[in-house]
């Protein structure tokens, strides 16, 4: 199957009201103009670098969408060219956000990443840690962020029960965190492999790389 059928697979199974971040990370022009037009507009990138140089080339209609670990000496690059970012994962880093979003003159969105996983790896602030930011009134002074929402990202791992149960501890702080913050209505988890019950326990949005591109080439 192509991208296109794949992609139109891919919508075709979620409901109403769950945005489709099309992951196009290691993939080329091509292969993105493909999927752009078969009418994908949001597309999301995981290195600064590889998204800054494909909205550069790619139709400017497009939605880049920041999805990868951010570091803060990269954010200057990011603003004015990223629509949302998905991987805010400490205070620090949002504070270099409002700093750029304000030297540019503009307010850059963003979710909150709450780390979910048994994995270690994984980014992200923890519970208490997420609900202490957002119960203060740091918040307040960063003018130039507006923060949409929480990501969260579960265990790579075959036990459903255990996935399950991480999605649903996500979306139980996103109804805290959106009580808060009325603006606040995105709730970014579910990847190929656990979108389907992501979207059960109640995402938003999904991040779906390779059931619509295909496997990827690190090279
Ligand atoms: C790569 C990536 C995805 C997409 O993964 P697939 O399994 O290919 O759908 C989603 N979210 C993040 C943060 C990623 O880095």
């Amino acid at each position: 199957m192509s991208i296109a059928q794949h992609l139109h697979e891919t919508r075709n199974s979620l409901p109403e009201g769950v945005t489709l971040v099309a992951v196009s990370k290691t993939k080329t022009e091509a292969d993105i103009l493909e999927a752009y037009r078969a009418g994908q507009r949001v597309f999301g990138e995981n290195k600064v670098q590889e998204l800054v140089a494909k909205a550069e080339a790619l139709p400017k209609d497009i939605q880049w969408h920041m999805i990868g670990h951010l570091q803060r000496n990269k954010v200057k690059y990011l603003v004015g060219v990223t629509h949302l970012i998905h991987g805010v994962d400490s205070e620090k880093l949002l504070q270099e956000i409002d700093k750029r979003a304000g030297q540019a003159g503009i307010v850059m969105d963003c979710l909150l990443q709450v780390h979910i996983a048994e994995e270690a790896t994984k980014f992200g602030f923890d519970a208490d840690e997420l609900t202490a930011l957002v119960e203060s009134d740091r918040l307040t002074a960063l003018k130039h962020v507006r923060i949409r929402g929480l990501m969260g990202m579960a265990t790579f791992t075959d036990n459903q029960e255990q996935v399950g149960r991480e999605f649903r501890s996500l979306k139980t702080l996103f109804d805290r965190v959106h009580a808060l913050l009325p603006g606040a209505d995105i709730l970014s988890m579910g990847m190929s492999g656990d979108y389907p019950l992501a979207i059960a326990e109640g995402s938003t949005m999904v991040r779906i790389g390779s059931r619509i591109f295909g496997s990827r080439n690190y090279g």
